[in-house]
């Protein structure tokens, strides 16, 4: 940001006004007219305030690299009756890592929606590490996932790994979710939007805030009708817990407007470390929570020991004592 100094007034004055408001800034001068150049570690402050301060002539902002995200800033995400994003009360998404069969969904369905959550997770198309892991059962998986959702009244969110399924899973998801090392698969971003879905775009583990941004504008631009951001634990140096949970790009991204989920299982990698993750998460601001659930961790397929058991899910959401959603 460049704040002009109006010819006359004082730029110091100017400058300790701006500093006041959380703007640092440089002084130039140049052929007769003073600026004031932002630094970049300053707070972002609305150029709508700078330009009220006294002796400033004008104000120059660089043009957004992501205005389609700038624009669904306080909107918030319709998915049917159920409204995600700034002024809804928190929105539980839980469930299996994985849908491993329709009993599976069935069951995990129940417990979600006994607990008080609103949209039903699994992943019919596993994203694995390893090519020797469980990869997921495909198709049949977003069958059993859509109805066992619809036989409790919850809504679906539901992984996309290739191109070539995004029109089916768009189908059968009110939330369609872009998974963390699929981020900047722009190829993907664009089959995604081109089916006019809401998605759920997990976070890089080393992406920063502004690549995620830029992730959500191509979705934007290909067509998808809103974009809400997953925070999943981004890669630290320390071993010792998975992940590490960015907190503060969860508050800033709430701070702006964005609707902003939270994935404290994947962060924490271990279910004892889930609950705390995800009462902070909801203390920074974040609209949601995506937490991984099984009828028996111990029989799961993927991520067991970062899902939580019935009793587990059960404290965990009466623990957060959400009001009743808002419908949309
Ligand atoms: C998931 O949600 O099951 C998943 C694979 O998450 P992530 O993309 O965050 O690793
Ligand atoms: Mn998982």
């Amino acid at each position: 940001m460049i704040v002009l100094v109006r010819r006359g007034a004082d730029p110091a004055a100017v400058q300790a006004t701006l500093q006041g408001l959380g703007l640092w800034t440089v002084l130039e001068r140049g052929q007769g007219a003073v600026a004031l150049r932002a630094l970049p570690a300053s707070a972002r402050v609305d150029a709508g305030r700078v330009r009220e301060v006294d002796g400033v002539e004008d104000v120059l902002e660089p043009a957004s690299a992501h205005p389609r995200v700038d624009a669904q800033a306080g909107l918030g995400l319709a998915l049917g009756d159920l409204r995600l994003g700034p002024g809804a009360g928190p929105v539980l998404m839980a469930g299996p890592c994985a849908v491993e069969s329709a009993a599976q969904a069935r069951e995990a369905a129940a417990l979600v929606a006994d607990a008080g959550g609103r949209v039903l997770r699994g992943g019919a198309y596993k994203p694995r590490t390893s090519p020797y892991a469980f990869q997921g059962v495909g198709a049949a998986g977003l069958d059993w996932l859509r109805a066992a959702a619809d036989a409790e009244g919850l809504a679906v969110v539901t992984e996309v790994l290739s191109e070539a399924d995004a029109p089916a899973v768009a189908n059968v998801a009110d939330l369609v979710q872009v998974g963390a090392r699929n981020m900047q698969n722009f190829a993907l971003l664009r089959a995604v939007g081109a089916t006019g879905a809401a998605v759920l775009l997990k976070r890089g583990p080393a992406a920063t805030l502004e690549e995620w941004l830029l992730a959500a504008e191509h979705l934007l631009a290909a067509g998808a009708r809103g974009v809400a951001f997953c925070e999943r634990g981004v890669r630290g140096f320390d071993p010792a817990t998975r992940h590490a949970l960015d907190l503060s790009g969860v508050a800033l991204l709430a701070a702006q407007g964005q609707p902003v989920v939270v994935d404290p299982s994947h962060a924490a990698g271990r279910r004892d470390l889930v609950a705390p993750l995800a009462r902070a998460a909801l203390a920074a601001g974040a609209h949601g929570l995506l937490v991984e659930v099984h009828p028996d961790p111990a029989t799961a397929r993927s991520d067991g020991p970062q899902a939580l058991d019935p009793a587990a899910w059960r404290a965990l959401a009466a623990s957060l004592a959400l009001p009743a959603p808002v419908r949309a």
